[in-house]
């Protein structure tokens, strides 16, 4: 017998009560888990329509696989998302922690959480990785709050500096666990880096920003052994219950490496199926063919 918890209706206050202690204490903490949630997604590039019809939705502390033949959709997905300009969206929407995002640029939609993976030039002469991380850290913390409209003051918020000290704690904590060098953070982004290090760069700058939804298109980026492995122990070793992780390919195996909550395949800008991490293996053994018709499958 739990004394305190006889009555179901004392129960629910209490948790009510709880809730708002927290969110009270910890500003900025949330207490229901992020969601990323697509619904009858349509979008178009240059007049074609490419995405028909998406539903999906990615909560915080799951990791996704989104999988299907070239040409699917996938990578439109991905640039929808993350705010492409090129990519125009005709129906449907996108929410993220309950507000569309659609409207907002590129930018907030990072600060508000969602890590966008080829935010980033592809080379940055004269910027160190580490510069380079430092003020994408700064940049995120400043956050963006669609509910506060605090674009009404036609006031630009000040980037908020951290003390260089707090830095050097994060950025050596993230190198730590993602096994990094020294030597890699003092070098210039993308400048002579191979695959697996753009990768790499790429993947500690996930770790720095803390996302709760990280958004991985891997499909163009000709992943070699070395770039896979850095990929997948990265995100293995960042997953959690604090980051949802949309993982993008068309290659079975790196799900051999990690293993997702859920995997979704796209034909044609739609999801046709969707199922458990035992779905991944069976996709392996059997191809897209079964699910999409021979000559689909083909033009892969
Ligand atoms: P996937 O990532 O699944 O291979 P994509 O989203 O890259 O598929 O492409 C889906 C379709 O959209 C393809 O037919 C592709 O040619 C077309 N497409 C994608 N991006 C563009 C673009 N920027 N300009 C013209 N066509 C595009
Ligand atoms: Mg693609």
């Amino acid at each position: 017998m739990i004394p305190w918890r006889s009555s179901p209706a004392q129960e629910e206050v209490s948790v009510t009560a709880m809730e708002t202690t927290s969110a009270a204490a910890t500003p900025g903490v949330e207490t229901k888990p992020a969601q990323l949630v697509i619904r009858d997604l349509h979008a178009s590039v240059e007049g074609k329509e490419i995405l028909r019809g998406v539903d999906l939705t990615v909560t915080q502390g799951e990791t996704h696989a989104l999988m299907g033949p070239n040409g699917s959709g996938k990578s439109t997905l991905a640039n929808v998302i993350m705010g492409h300009p090129k990519y125009v969206v005709t129906k449907g929407e996108v929410l993220f922690k309950g507000h569309n995002i659609l409207e907002l640029s590129a930018d907030k939609r990072a600060r508000m959480g969602i890590f966008l993976a080829f935010q980033y030039p592809s080379a940055v002469p004269g910027v160190t990785v580490a510069n380079f991380l430092r003020r994408a850290v700064e940049a995120k913390r400043e956050g963006y709050d669609p509910a506060a409209n605090n674009e009404a003051t036609g006031q630009v918020s000040k980037r908020k500096g951290m003390p260089p000290s707090e830095f050097r704690k994060l950025i050596n904590e993230k190198m730590k666990i993602l096994k990094v060098d020294q030597s890699f953070i003092n070098r210039y982004l993308n400048e002579g880096f191979s695959g697996g290090e753009k990768k790499r760069a790429e993947i500690l700058q996930m770790a720095m920003l803390e996302p709760s939804m990280a958004i991985l298109d891997e499909t163009d980026s000709g992943l070699d052994i070395d770039a896979l492995r850095v990929v997948s122990e990265g995100v293995n070793a960042l997953r959690g219950p604090r980051m949802g992780v949309l993982i993008i390919t068309h290659y079975q195996r790196i799900l051999n490496y990690i293993t997702p909550d859920v995997v979704h395949v796209m034909h044609k800008g739609r999801i046709i199926k969707t199922g458990g991490s035992d779905f991944a293996l069976e996709l392996e053994k059997k191809g897209y063919e079964w699910l999409i018709g021979p000559e689909a499958a083909e033009e892969e």
